[in-house]
């Protein structure tokens, strides 16, 4: 594939597309505002649609083609394993599953994994891990982070504190209180005999890239371990190499006592996973819990393929080195343009917030061959492939440059 950008500007959808659009429209639920271009293939960081136009990709199918597209070593790995056995269920064992937990107990220091599908069922387990915890001594209650976004089935979406997701979906889950982040007074004062479980991510997401500060996080681990609190961390967007350290909590200072895991975990094959600690190990027991694709030994073999780039020497490194490189490209960017009002995040998980709401600069990008995704109204959100390098985050960096110069 050439992976040259075109600056194309395509200011109408082109036939093709607007076709397959229409037909898109008749058949799927509206539940999502989708951007007015159909994909079809891509290689490294690009993508192509299928009218043959390039785009850069800053968003990674939201943080999850950690090793961007085509990867040939992933696509192997898938086709050897389809080749051998798709699906068995959990009522016998798999090799995949097996040493995709080996890996991930070894890499985290947790003793135990459960897999699922995706983030939200990730952090349904999370929450029924808890609500099991606390049943012992009559807890149920569970403190969430004001902003934290933890997906869309009932348990997560009762957990997600932003009301724009319950609305139109209430009566939530009972038992959630939430709290502000980097706020250890709030947790102190919100923490009572009914709490069994606190819950953060790292780096919210969704809510737009605020990053959890360390010394938050250690005061939370003291309180979590002194009141025998169950700390959960959602690593789902936030972890698999996105920080530069294989799970975010490793630079943090902390182990949690369980960690939810998904997107970046597949590379894009769906898989959620929880890695639980030695001292919660044996909360579930056979029947409490369950999911019939959960450790399915594609998606499995998918997520090995995915850990065995992450876990060579270079790439965290790589990571590291391609964070600094973004980040120091948008406090430029700042300087520049006046619509910039904050540059924030961590690794190769970063936003920009504007003075105005982002959906149409990401569009007038989109049509210079961008692809960027928004969290939050007024921020843009950076989650780019892992392997991204200089000359593709300049080329990217360039083309908001261009963008915001012609709004300003
Ligand atoms: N948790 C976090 C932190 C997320 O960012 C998301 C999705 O954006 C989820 C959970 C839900 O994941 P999924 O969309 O795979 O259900």
């Amino acid at each position: 594939m050439n992976t040259n950008l075109s600056l194309n500007h395509t200011s109408t959808t082109p036939l093709q597309s607007a076709q397959w659009i229409k037909r898109g429209k008749q058949v799927l639920l509206n539940a999502y505002s989708s951007f007015p271009v159909v994909l079809e293939k891509g290689n490294g960081c690009y993508l192509e649609d299928i009218e043959g136009k390039k785009y850069l990709d800053f968003m990674a199918g939201v943080a999850v083609n950690s090793l961007g597209h085509h990867n040939v070593d992933y696509i192997q790995a898938i086709q050897t394993q389809l080749d051998t056995l798709g699906h068995c269920s959990n009522l016998y064992w798999n090799k995949p599953a097996i040493e995709l937990a080996e890996i991930l107990t070894e890499q985290s220091g947790m003793a135990k994994a459960f897999f699922c599908n995706s983030g939200t069922e990730a952090m349904e387990t999370t929450i029924k891990l808890a609500r099991k915890f606390g049943k012992n001594n009559g807890r149920s209650e569970i403190i969430t982070i004001e902003g934290s976004f933890h997906g869309r089935t009932y348990g997560a979406l009762s957990a997600t504190a932003q009301k724009k997701y319950h609305a139109g979906f209430e009566p939530m889950l009972p038992g959630f209180t939430n709290v502000p982040l980097n706020d250890f007074a709030a947790m102190q004062n919100a923490i009572d005999q009914q709490t069994c479980a606190i819950i953060v991510e790292p780096i919210q997401g969704e809510g737009g890239i605020h990053v959890a500060d360390k010394k938050y996080l250690e005061q939370l681990r003291d309180l979590c371990t002194e009141k025998q609190i169950m700390l959960i961390l959602d690593e789902v967007q936030c972890g698999m190499g996105r920080t530069g350290q294989l799970f975010a909590y490793q630079d943090m200072g902390i182990t949690p006592d369980v960690v939810a895991l998904a997107k970046g975990l597949g590379g894009g094959f769906p898989i959620g996973a929880v890695l639980v600690a030695e001292n919660m190990a044996d909360i579930f027991k056979p029947g409490d819990h369950g999911c019939t694709f959960g450790g399915n030994p594609l998606a499995c073999s998918a997520a090995i393929a995915v850990l065995h780039t992450l876990l060579k020497p270079e790439m965290m490194p790589h990571v590291i080195k391609m964070a600094k490189e973004l980040h120091n490209g948008l406090l430029s960017l700042q300087q520049k343009h006046k619509q910039i009002i904050d540059v924030r995040g961590k690794g190769l998980m970063q936003a920009i917030e504007l003075t105005e709401p982002s959906r149409p600069i990401i569009e007038l990008c989109l049509k210079d061959g961008l692809l960027l995704a928004g969290a939050g109204q007024n921020s843009i959100r950076f989650v780019p492939p892992l392997i991204i390098n200089e000359q593709e985050i300049q080329a990217g960096l360039n083309i908001i440059d261009l963008v915001l110069s012609e709004q300003s």
